[in-house]
């Protein structure tokens, strides 16, 4: 077979090679005709074997939750088989083909329809949001009655290289890392979500790779090099030879960088820099440690919400970002307020339909709409503040009305368990994310309320040059060492430091060697990344003196484009590196 060679962009690095498994959803489509009245046992067989199908299946997904989650995530599913063995459902279903000569598809679908319809109008939100349920239940009846697979994440047996078009974040929070040997997507930018959950659960990954579902099909051989994006299908044995000495140059690589574990992150001037992990779950906290991490700068908390059909309560939340607090022992754990919208969606919770839901309603603003909601979070993140060093950190903050009533909300919650006994911090961290330039620009006002800022360079870039961080047409556009970026953060920076609040980075800058001298050149004393990027950081942060850093600021910022400044930063880089 020939072997095909495509390019995508690179989202975590590494070499893998394996077999194809292609996660897609398939097309269903409803039989329409009308059935013969001599087809109408035949299509109530077609319902029982689809039902009894269905039922199998969600059994077995049962049995992995409780394995790999838990028993109150895996009772969800005694739900799900409850509604499926439904005798009221069933006789409506069979009435349809009887009388309307309905195909048991289509009699299912049409019952769907109204059960999905009288959930989504309830009066309760519990049952509203039950509406998700019963699309996902019903979505499995049918393609069981129509002999349709949906292919499941968690049900890959082999170790596999997976190809889709996209993952959302929770199919990625699904994965299991004993079988997912990498992943490919044809959608995606370096900075878009399921890019950054590679980098968080270290599985080798491209993303933005467009053409991938053209050329591949299940169980071919497959080659990733993470590192450089590139793809090798149906490998050649000089491909395999190749690659193969890829893979030991970069585990040598790894090695020598795992030397600096134990090292501080210390400049030559003896200017100590926090190099911390980003995390999306306490799961994360022990590869965070093993890289040297010395804190947490994002604890994306939103996955807590995610791979679920309710939201998470006071007393789960508490659990998971205590695990988190306790495994970091003394070092600051920031743990960021709800980050939903844009391509983050909860199953559970109906978003508004959007033209623009990365414009649109998002992060803090659906907190400050929701405040049961972010009240329950902010206690918890209270709570967990009793067991060691805690910072909350609000997202997409665009003005200092909302970082007020933010506050005002955390108080409020201060007091509650105050008066209610339970222990937190008094004098926790608060901080925003500067991810929009209008926060940038209002940074001396926003210095007067908070703790601490932290850039997140993903949002900022994309709001910035108006560029949509996962969309893989205008890649080449999307550009966070663009000077109106980092001229952006300069000043920012300033304003803070006048103030006497320290600044961070949590987007993927922070974890970009290019990026690090002129971070630190402008004041930066926090850089959080994911957790594989950090030995590299440390390397540069102790090559280097805080003047030396300062100068290369200087000059970047005196640079009108992109590409000048990538010049001048990897020549900058090479210098500090091979003296
Ligand atoms: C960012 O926007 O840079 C950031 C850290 O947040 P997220 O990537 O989760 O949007
Ligand atoms: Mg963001």
């Amino acid at each position: 077979m020939a072997t095909i060679k495509i390019k995508g962009i690179s989202a975590c690095p590494g070499v893998v090679s394996g077999k194809v498994f292609i996660f897609a959803q398939p097309e269903i489509k409803i039989n329409e005709k009308q059935i013969a009245t001599s087809q109408i046992e035949q299509e109530y067989k077609l319902f029982d074997e689809g039902r009894t199908k269905a039922q199998e299946q969600l059994e077995k997904i049962k049995e992995i939750t409780l394995k790999n989650i838990g028993a109150e995530e895996a009772e969800i599913f005694d739900g799900h088989i409850e509604i499926l063995l439904d005798e009221g459902m069933e006789e409506e279903v069979k009435t349809l083909i009887k009388d309307e000569l309905y195909s048991a598809d289509k009699a299912t679908q049409t019952v769907a329809e109204q059960y999905i319809e009288m959930f989504s109008t309830m009066e309760d939100t519990y049952m509203r949001e039950r509406a998700a349920d019963m699309k996902d239940i019903f979505r499995r009846l049918v393609s069981n009655i129509l002999g349709i697979h949906i292919p499941q994440l968690s049900e890959i047996e082999e170790a596999s290289v997976v190809i889709a078009f996209d993952l959302t974040p929770s199919d990625t929070a699904q994965m299991d890392r004993t079988k997912v040997l990498g992943f490919v997507t044809a959608e995606g930018g370096a900075t878009s979500h399921v890019a950054i959950m590679s980098r968080t659960l270290v599985i080798p990954a491209i993303v933005g790779a467009r053409e991938i579902l053209d050329h591949v099909q299940n169980g071919q051989e497959i080659i990733l090099d993470g590192s450089e994006g590139d793809i090798i299908i149906n490998p050649s044995a000089d491909d395999k030879k190749f690659y193969d000495t890829k893979l030991t140059e970069y585990k040598k690589e790894l090695e020598r960088l795992a030397t600096l574990k134990n090292l501080p992150a210390v400049t030559k001037d003896g200017v100590h820099i926090e190099l911390c992990a980003n995390v999306g779950t306490d799961i994360d906290a022990k590869p965070a440690l093993d890289q040297g991490a010395k804190g947490v700068g994002l604890y994306r908390s939103e996955f807590l919400y995610m791979d679920r059909s309710n939201w998470p309560s006071e007393e789960e939340q508490t659990n998971a970002y205590a695990n988190v607090v306790r495994a970091f022992d003394e070092d600051l754990v920031i743990i960021r307020t709800l980050d939903i919208g844009g391509d983050k969606v909860l199953d559970y919770f109906a978003f508004p339909h959007e033209l623009n839901p990365f414009l649109g309603w998002r992060a803090l603003r659906v907190c400050l709409d929701k405040v049961d909601i972010f009240k329950t979070q902010l206690r918890s993140i209270l709570r967990a503040s009793a067991f060691g060093k805690v910072g909350i950190m609000y997202p997409m903050v665009i003005s200092l009305e909302e970082v007020q009533k933010s506050n005002d909300i955390l108080e409020e919650c201060k007091k509650e368990l105050l008066a209610e006994g339970i222990a937190f911090d008094p004098n926790i961290q608060c901080g925003v994310m500067i991810e929009t330039p209008a926060a940038a620009m209002i940074a001396n006002e926003l210095a007067d309320i908070v703790d601490f800022f932290s850039y997140g360079t993903n949002d900022l870039t994309q709001y910035t040059l108006a560029v949509d961080r996962g969309n893989p047409h205008i890649v080449s556009l999307y550009d966070s060492l663009h000077p109106s970026v980092l001229r952006l953060m300069a000043q920012a920076t300033a304003a803070a430091t006048t103030k006497g609040v320290w600044v961070g980075v949590c987007g993927e800058l922070g974890g970009n060697p290019l990026a690090t001298l002129f971070l630190m050149g402008i004041g930066v004393t926090e850089l959080s990344m994911s957790a594989i990027s950090i030995p590299k950081i440390k390397e540069i942060v102790r090559a280097t003196t805080i003047p030396e850093a300062k100068e290369i600021a200087q000059k970047v910022l005196s640079l009108g484009t992109g590409t000048e400044i990538k010049k001048f930063l990897t020549e900058s880089l090479e210098k500090v590196l091979n003296r």
